[in-house]
């Protein structure tokens, strides 16, 4: 799976839709892109292929959300966190656990971070505003997966 282009927010759904199929419990999707590229749109597409039925949006209050898919799911946005280093190491392990799949978006900003046990960069998305609607992405197999 290496993305393209898409045209529109529902064309991002739909390739977001054929990524979740590929993904595991303990897999953990970083998805970057400037603001308004399409990382909540693409996080949506996935969450609504495994089976998440409530809205899915950016967290506001927190740095996650947690879904109930045909997993469960953690959607994380970094954004508001200015660094991570000046926060509680143990903040991620609570949204990236070993029987979800997760979403990170702004990934960046906790580079530095170590990835709990048993969870994996399974892939890493990159979206790029490519005039009006269109959008290219990009999408990377981690290289943390075990098979
Ligand atoms: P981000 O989370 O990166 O800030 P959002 O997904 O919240 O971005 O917002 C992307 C906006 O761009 C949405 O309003 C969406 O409908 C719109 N959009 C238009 N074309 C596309 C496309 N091809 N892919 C994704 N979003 C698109
Ligand atoms: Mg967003």
């Amino acid at each position: 799976m290496t993305g393209g282009r898409t045209e529109s927010a529902a064309e991002t759904e739909a390739m977001a839709a054929r990524l979740a199929r590929e993904l595991r419990p303990g897999d953990v999707v970083l998805v970057s892109g400037e603001l308004g590229a399409g990382k909540t749109t693409f996080v949506r597409g996935a969450c609504h292929e495994l089976g998440v039925r409530s809205g899915v949006s950016s967290p506001t209050f927190t740095i996650g959300r947690r879904y109930e898919g045909q997993v469960p799911i953690s959607h994380l946005d970094l954004y508001r966190l200015a660094d991570l280093g000046d926060e509680d190491p143990a903040l991620l392990d609570d949204y990236l656990r070993p029987d979800s799949i997760s979403f990170v978006e702004w990934p960046e900003i906790a580079r530095a971070a170590p990835l709990p046990e048993r969870v994996r960069i399974s892939h890493h998305v990159t979206l790029r505003h490519a005039g009006d609607d269109a959008r290219e992405i990009e999408i990377e197999a981690g290289s943390g997966r075990p098979e």
